[in-house]
């Protein structure tokens, strides 16, 4: 299960940076996952709940905010979303097409590839 070793990378590099503060309660973590890297939301999900179990992030809600995918032809100058290609299945899922919409060619993917953690909602023993 590809998802659950992406987890737990986000959550090893997560409690990292959390023992910078004096941390409380966790109550959120916002992911930002591209829709490129195929990941499935249900499984993050459902790694993360088994992941934080016995560390602070437990009972925090994991928040994933998916990137679409963006692509930049030079040759037509084409910038913007890929077409897809359905895959048939009911999973909701669409397989980007990695070429210029436009004429075809070689395109360069602005967006679409992130991975990484992109907030995080603590209360700290300040407050
Ligand atoms: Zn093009």
């Amino acid at each position: 299960m590809h998802e659950a070793t992406v987890v737990a990378n986000i959550v090893d590099a997560v409690l990292e940076e959390l023992k910078k503060y004096d941390v409380k309660k966790v109550n959120s973590v916002t992911l930002k996952i591209g829709d490129l890297t195929q990941l499935g939301t249900e499984q993050m999900q459902f790694a993360y709940e088994i992941l934080t179990e016995g560390n602070i992030l437990k009972g925090s809600e994991l928040i994933i905010e998916a990137e679409p995918v963006v692509l930049k032809c030079d040759k037509c100058g084409y910038q913007g979303p890929a077409k897809t290609l359905d895959q048939g299945d009911y999973s909701g899922h669409q397989i980007p097409i990695l070429s210029c919409p436009g004429c075809g060619g070689e395109v360069e993917i602005l967006e679409g590839q992130s991975c990484c953690v992109k907030s995080m909602d603590i209360e700290t023993g300040d407050e």
